[in-house]
């Protein structure tokens, strides 16, 4: 399985060249109800070695000769990128090799951000895109079904304390589905609280088991939101992006 994948068209970055620190069956620390990778194989929240600097260094320089264009270089893929204790390094690494007018962005599910290591290691990104789902614990367990030993309140501290220390764009993403549409209200309550740079609207267009919400409804939803930056992905412009290999990217981003 190669660790590097795509381009992906990413209606928040442009044209994405992924990096995957997993790279195995789902990992995560999550079982979010509409991953559009299907049910978490293993739950978890131990930290390891998936895959060698190395490793990603030499498919990344394959890759980047063979991609024409690209606007950013993300880790993302099989599962959650915090739960490789190798991430700081690779992010250093990967940045010394991808272009230097292009960002190296992290997608995240903040699981672990209470973690001083973990804030380290991410500390390293030009930009990181940090997911929140729910305003409470009670639709936390709902929607993002965690490891039982993640506390949603030592989370969102977390959260806070790396927007606090990070100098790089510090990016909220925030997943409407049925479970929470509803309290718009109180998710931007919480992001008030994180102080984004900026907050990505977002429902689940993707192939998943749940339902997105309407553009009527990311209408209503982004009425909470007025006083941030906001992108709804309803409001996106449309990108297009040719995969070098279509079958790695398929792993990680399956079509509709
Ligand atoms: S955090 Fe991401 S990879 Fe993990 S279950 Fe949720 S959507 Fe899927």
């Amino acid at each position: 399985m190669k660790t590097v994948y795509g381009p992906v068209p990413s209606w928040r970055l442009g044209a994405s060249l992924g990096i995957d620190p997993i790279c195995q069956r789902k990992i995560c620390s999550f079982d979010c109800i509409y991953c559009q990778l299907g049910k978490t194989t293993e739950l978890t929240v131990k930290r390891r070695e998936f895959v060698t600097v190395d490793t990603v260094l030499t498919d990344l320089k394959e890759a980047l000769q063979r991609v024409t264009s690209i606007c950013a270089v993300t880790f993302s893929g099989t599962g959650e990128p915090e739960l490789a204790s190798n991430l700081g390094e690779l992010i250093i690494e990967v940045r010394k090799v991808a272009p230097k007018d292009v960002p190296v962005v992290v997608l995240t599910n903040s699981s672990l951000m209470n973690q001083k290591q973990v804030r380290k290691d991410l500390s390293h990104a030009d930009m990181v895109v940090a997911k929140l789902d729910a305003p409470n614990r009670q639709l936390f367990q709902q929607i993002s079904q965690p490891h039982p030993s993640i506390d949603y309140h030592e989370m969102l501290d977390g959260m806070r304390k790396f927007k606090q220390e990070f100098t790089g764009k510090y990016t909220l993403q925030m997943m409407f589905t049925q479970e929470n549409k509803n309290f718009a209200r109180e998710m931007a309550s919480r992001a008030k609280e994180i102080k984004p740079d900026d907050i990505q609207l977002d429902t689940p267009i993707r192939p998943s088991k749940t339902l997105p919400l309407t553009p009527q409804e990311m209408m209503e939803v982004k009425k909470h939101f007025n006083e941030f930056n906001t992108i709804s992905v309803y409001e996106a412009q449309k990108v297009k992006a040719k995969p070098i290999n279509p079958k790695e990217t398929n792993k990680r981003r399956p079509l509709k």
